[in-house]
């Protein structure tokens, strides 16, 4: 692997990656400042059409939030993800013969991990969604598994990456487990065999639910919900997602958020606008602001339009329903 700052410890994978995130947490400046940007981060909770909304007004978070993918910005910077120009302080797991774990020096859950490619290619879903599941499996429901489209949060879209957290930690996945138990009835259950695919109802956020056993079966299930996805709303250079997945035993549980939008039409530092730019974990339910004035201005109608105009829009998530339940 071209990478000489690999590290082991004892134990199960999320076990080292424990082991990990205390030793660089201990070490690295960096990554200790952008803990305590996070442990001082403010906080708001609304509640936004039965789910839970967090606004977390965290300064570290700038580089991403604000970072310029354009192609020609992108050309013109070095890949911070490519091994050779990682932080010299950063310690990395091997995963498989090709992925390193990396410690997120800014950091929007303690801990937060990256899991970076040892090779420079592009952000894309297809070749990915194996990998992302036999990650899944082995953080074994230590932690949660996501991945940012190439316009969909990411910040590094030329260097393929996935990103763990802990599992539970967001509230949409705590929902959703308390969805699978309870059965409120948000989700919309399309088809149980032989992975079991659902889809929020209104007004929740459009999202997709799978659920299996059967690696091979989900692969072939995610790869028509992209599919679907693309000719509903087709994009540049994929359908555009943020994606989920964690294990619990012998159950992988997927979900999808459909996007429509890189950045909500009010993205920017002009008046009126806001840095706020979301990925993932802001559709997973906490949505992030690195500067405080924009933090100040988002109310709970504020900071749901932002979610609604960067989600697929109601009338095309229902024709993905229908394409999904076809
Ligand atoms: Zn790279």
């Amino acid at each position: 692997m071209n990478f000489d700052r690999l590290v082991t410890f004892p134990g199960s994978l999320p076990q080292q990656m424990d082991a990990l995130w205390a030793r660089q947490a201990a070490e690295w400046p960096r990554l200790a400042n952008g803990l305590a940007s996070l442990h001082n981060a403010r906080v708001n909770s609304f509640n936004l059409n039965g789910a839970t909304l967090m606004v977390q007004c965290n300064a570290a978070r700038i580089v991403s939030t604000g970072a310029k993918i354009d192609a020609a910005s992108i050309a013109a910077r070095p890949c911070f993800l490519c091994p050779a120009n990682l932080p010299v302080e950063q310690l990395g797991l091997a995963y498989g013969d090709r992925w390193l774990i990396l410690s997120n020096p800014a950091p929007i859950f303690d801990p937060h991990f990256t899991i970076s490619s040892t090779r420079h290619e592009p952000q894309r879903i297809m070749p990915l969604t194996g990998t992302i599941l036999d990650l899944a499996r082995d953080l074994a429901g230590a932690y949660t598994v996501f991945y940012n489209g190439p316009k969909c949060g990411a910040s590094a879209p030329d260097h393929v990456h996935m990103q763990a957290i802990k599992a539970g930690v967001l509230p949409f996945e705590r929902e959703l487990l308390g969805e699978l138990y309870a059965r409120e009835g948000w989700i919309e259950w399309l088809r149980d065999h032989p992975v079991r695919v659902g889809v929020t109802r209104a007004p929740r956020r459009p999202a997709i639910i799978l659920a299996g056993r059967d690696r091979d079966e989900l692969v072939t299930a995610l790869t028509a919900v992209v599919e679907r996805l693309g000719e509903v709303h087709p994009a540049d250079p994929e359908p555009m997602l943020n994606l989920f997945a964690v294990y619990s035993p012998e159950v992988w549980l997927v979900y999808v958020f459909p996007r429509f939008a890189h950045r909500p039409a009010c993205y920017g530092t002009g008046p009126g606008q806001f840095v706020v730019s979301p990925g993932s974990i802001d559709l997973g339910g906490v949505l992030i602001a690195p500067r405080p004035e924009d933090f100040e201005r988002l109310t709970p109608e504020v900071a749901g339009g932002i979610l609604e105009e960067v989600l697929l829009p109601q009338d095309r998530f229902t024709q993905l329903r229908e394409a999904l339940a076809g």
